[in-house]
């Protein structure tokens, strides 16, 4: 649905006893190369299914209505490009997931909080206006992947449907709050999506070991307390993360935020108990280090976010178009379902009002 053919093929059959033979592709994919970040190991192929189809699987499940968020923290791995591996991602489960709720759901908001640029999204769904995609991100100094800047607001049928925010480095909770929520909620009165993907990415968080932000747990849960408000049908997925004590406790302070749950600062006895130490608490505090965003700069970043918004005209309808068949079967129909070729069914019918018969294109680079 997104990945070339020969790319896939590659994966499904590469592993670390052919590499010789498959010395030009390495090169061509950009894996395995030394110095580089997207190694090649034994179940690449595999690890790749299973965060890919976790994500699929969260997307079918919005679809079919069993449940209002959907979660996957092995998911979200925004780099991947259409026939090439990146920072660490292999395969786009983000865009396959997307590509999945675009059958049933008129608009998709795709949001980004990795301290990356969700390149991999952006350049996916660059010339839709049924995808809007948003990140935020340190810009500049070099800083991977180099893409993103403000004046990068998609093209065609897409432009002003991609938002990027350059941060620079030390972002607190404060600032990054006084950009995000007045961002978030221009782009859902002028969007109106329907469903949304959230890339929660960890490592924007004070003390990872890539990334140059100061986010608490709480800051960056504050921003998935924020679209949940919303009350749209979300995939909730993870991202990057290089200070697992960090990410292990983010992920579990956000799935609490999600389900409505309070949760104890006093980390209980675990396995993993000593990773803790010396406090075995939930939260941090953020650390001791300037935060190079003025109050001036992201006001005027702000600003130019909000023009870009204004051009859009209201939020795009969809034309009318044969539905793709999707193969989720929820697990009560599963049970009923007894004769394995009756479990391939439509997906449910389009929501009323919302699609209509018009001749504008609303194609998309990488779509069916
Ligand atoms: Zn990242």
């Amino acid at each position: 649905m997104f990945h070339s053919a020969d790319y896939v093929d590659f994966l499904k059959n590469v592993t670390p006893d052919k590499a010789q033979e498959y010395g030009k592709q390495l090169t061509r994919f950009n894996v395995g190369r030394s110095g580089g970040d997207c190694p090649l190991f034994d179940g690449l192929f595999e690890f790749c299914q299973l965060y890919t189809g976790g994500s699929i699987d969260g997307a079918r499940k919005l679809m079919s209505g069993s449940c209002d968020i959907a979660v996957n923290w092995a998911g979200g791995l925004h780099h991947a490009k259409k026939s090439e591996a990146s920072g660490f991602c292999y395969t786009n489960d983000i865009v396959l997931s997307i590509l999945e709720l675009l059958k049933f759901f008129p608009r998709v908001l795709y949001i980004d909080i990795d301290v990356h640029h969700g390149d991999g999204v952006e350049e996916a769904f660059y010339v839709t206006d049924r995808v809007m995609t948003v990140s935020f991100h340190k810009f500049g100094d070099m800083f991977f992947p180099g893409t993103g800047d403000i004046w990068d607001k998609g093209s065609g049928a897409g432009e002003y449907y991609a938002v990027n925010f350059p941060l620079k480095d030390g972002i607190d909770d404060e600032s990054y709050e006084r950009v995000f929520q007045p961002v978030i909620q221009k782009v859902m009165e002028m969007f109106r999506p329907s469903a949304i993907v959230l890339q929660c990415g960890a490592d924007s968080l004070a003390n990872d070991r890539l990334g140059c932000f100061n986010l608490t747990i709480k800051g960056h849960g504050q921003c998935v307390s924020f679209v949940k408000s919303f009350g749209i049908p979300t995939l909730v997925l993870g991202g990057g993360g290089y200070n697992i004590r960090s990410v292990a406790r983010c992920w579990v302070y956000e799935t609490a935020l999600l389900l409505g749950a309070d949760i104890d600062d006093n980390i209980p006895y675990n396995d993993y108990w000593q990773y803790f130490q010396p406090d075995h608490k939930l939260h941090f505090p953020k650390q001791n280090m300037e935060n190079n965003n003025d109050k001036e700069y992201l006001e005027k970043l702000k600003i130019k976010v909000f023009e870009n918004l204004r051009c859009l005209n209201g939020a795009p309808s969809v034309q009318m178009q044969e539905v793709p068949p999707t193969y989720y079967v929820s697990e009560e129909e599963l049970e009923e379902t007894m004769n394995p070729d009756e479990r391939v069914k439509p997906c449910k019918a389009q929501k009323g009002g919302e699609f209509f018969n018009d001749d504008a294109d609303q194609g998309m680079e990488n779509g069916h």
